[in-house]
């Protein structure tokens, strides 16, 4: 569903992405780890068509959405006015969907979505994505800055949606726990290229990937 064979992207000069290769199964959920200034924005970004690869294939086979670092609502328009923009471009204009899975959002829809909490935010940001009816979800950084028990809460509706509807998920973090918690399988990316890839118990054990990213475990 994702296919991502000897990307290379760069800013001037700057090589962000150096000859990455990944692939995301249709119905799978994978996660990409990695510290600040790896590289996964500038993926998450690439997917999404919003940067051109300075050589190496991005393809994707179906709908994808992305749920952007940072979530990029807009702060003064409603929740429902948010979900409505991301279904722009589907011609979705019903979010009941979305209220389905995601029940809190029907409660904030006339809310401002620039004064809710950030789990909240995250939310629309999620809910948003969805109503683009997408196949694949590329998620950028769904723990930042949230509560360990927010984030779990929004885990569990991801992992819902790709159990239950089969939505193909590559999930961005720098949250090893959750990743590996969620995912079978996952790519470690580091200044820009996979220093090692594999099923999540697996990497869990590697002595190299539990110093970098689990805390030394
Ligand atoms: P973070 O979690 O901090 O967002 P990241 O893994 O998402 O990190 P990227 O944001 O993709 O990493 O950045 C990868 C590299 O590209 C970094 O060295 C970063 O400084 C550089 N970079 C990112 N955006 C730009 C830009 N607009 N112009 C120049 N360099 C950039």
């Amino acid at each position: 569903m994702i296919d991502v064979k000897d990307l290379v992207v760069s800013y001037g000069t700057a090589t962000a992405l150096d000859h990455l290769t990944l692939t995301v199964a249709r119905g799978e959920m994978v996660a990409l780890l990695g510290p600040n200034g790896a590289g996964k924005s500038t993926l998450a970004g690439t997917l999404a068509g919003l940067l051109k690869p300075a050589s190496g294939t991005v393809s994707i086979g179906g709908r994808l959405a992305l749920i952007p670092e940072g979530r990029q609502l807009f702060p003064d328009l409603s929740v429902a006015d948010n979900l409505a923009l991301g279904g722009w471009r589907s011609g979705e204009r019903d979010p009941a969907f979305v209220f389905d899975f995601l029940p809190r959002l029907a409660e904030l829809a006339g809310r401002r979505a620039g004064v809710l909490s950030g789990g909240e935010q995250q939310m629309v940001a999620f809910g948003r994505a969805m109503m683009s009816r997408p196949d694949a979800l590329v998620v950028d950084e769904l723990s930042l800055g949230l509560a360990p028990n927010v984030t779990a809460d929004l885990a569990g509706h991801l992992a819902e949606l790709n159990r239950e509807r089969g939505l193909t998920v590559l999930l961005i973090e720098q949250n090893a726990r959750l990743a590996f918690d969620l995912c079978r399988r996952a790519y470690v990316l580091e200044s820009g290229r996979l220093v090692t890839e594999g099923e999540s118990a697996e990497l869990a054990d590697d002595p190299r990937v539990a110093s970098a990213y689990l805390g030394g475990a």
